[in-house]
């Protein structure tokens, strides 16, 4: 294997060996995967993209990078109370590096195994580096956004705030120590996807979604597709410790504004939320839905406070 592997070579010596598992009848190598549809529930597919420079720093280690790209993906697998199958994987590099792309198939792989979803194809360009991945899973029991109504209790299922906090450090902007580094690092390449809270509640949740935006922008996409208002409580947030650490007093509108953390946003009807709370999962009650306008109202100790930082957007 040469420092400068061809296309082909790519292909072959860091891709195509993936494990192939359940439902790959054909992986990678023909035109096309042939995958053999789960028999119960229905497939649930999505993609997202990472470009250096504004997903992350374009010389991050590449196990990080294939990893955060992977991990960002099943979290939309995991909202949706889908188990993950199988991905695609478009691959666009400035260069053929063989170090570079064993590392990162070597996390990309790791992760794979790790949550059981066989990569069974993709496609490898030159270009300025990105990269795409596609996820498909299976459920039974679909975790949608328009399911919510008012009334409903919402809720966080773990701390908010930590990858965005960890941004400047990610960013080479805020200098700290090792260990705090690390935990940044993790936060920020190694979000959780959160398949087990979503199976837990999908028996009683109205409506979920993964926050990825910050959670004001994302609660605001289950206002406007389920046709209510939210008021949400500030003080009740899950502010995460390293939010707090990293960030000190700005951290409760990282919490609040900031993207990146991949915890679920959940309502639950009235006469489910003790069924929820006896799980014992951890989450947090943080507002409550009502009729209106699909506006997320937000409070602090009583007043209403306006968001510093809005929900990003690419446009
Ligand atoms: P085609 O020319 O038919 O589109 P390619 O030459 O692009 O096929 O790819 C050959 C095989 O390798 C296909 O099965 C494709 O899905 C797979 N493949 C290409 N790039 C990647 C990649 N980055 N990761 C995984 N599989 C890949
Ligand atoms: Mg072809």
């Amino acid at each position: 294997m040469g420092a400068s592997p061809g296309e082909f070579e790519i292909i072959r010596d860091f891709f195509a060996s993936a494990p192939q598992g359940e439902g790959v009848v054909l992986g990678i190598g023909d035109d096309c995967a042939l995958l053999q549809a789960p028999s119960q529930g229905q497939l649930a597919t999505s993609m997202d993209t990472l470009v250096a420079g504004r997903h992350f720093p374009a010389d991050a280690d590449p196990a990080a990078i294939a990893a955060r790209a992977l991990r960002v993906n099943l979290s939309d697998l995991a909202a949706m109370n889908a188990r993950p199958l199988w991905f695609t994987l478009a691959l666009t590099l400035p260069e053929s590096d063989a170090n570079w792309l064993r590392k990162f198939s070597s996390g990309l792989l790791q992760t794979a195994a790790q949550f059981g979803v066989s990569l069974v194809g993709g496609d490898t360009t030159a270009g300025p580096l990105s990269i795409t991945i596609q996820v498909i899973g299976q459920t039974a029991r679909p975790l949608r956004r328009d399911g919510a109504g008012c009334g409903d209790s919402i809720y966080a299922s773990g701390p908010l705030g930590a990858a965005a906090a960890a941004l400047p450090v990610i960013l080479g902007d805020q200098r700290v120590p090792a260990e705090v580094q690390h935990q940044a690092e993790r936060a920020f390449y190694f979000p959780e996807p959160q398949f087990a809270t979503a199976a837990a509640i999908s028996d009683f949740a109205s409506s979920a979604l993964d926050i990825s935006d910050g959670l004001i922008a994302d609660l605001a996409h289950i206002c406007e597709s389920s046709h209510v208002s939210a008021d949400i409580y500030l003080e009740r947030l899950p502010v995460s410790s390293l939010a707090q650490s990293l960030a000190g007093a700005n951290a409760l509108s990282l919490s609040a504004g900031g993207g990146d953390d991949y915890q679920l946003c959940f309502t639950v009807p009235p006469d489910k939320v003790e069924s929820v709370e006896k799980l014992g999962l951890g989450v947090t009650a943080i507002g409550t839905l009502s009729a209106g306008d699909a506006k997320v109202r937000c409070w602090h100790n009583g007043e209403p406070w306006q968001a510093p930082t809005a929900g990003y957007q690419h446009f």
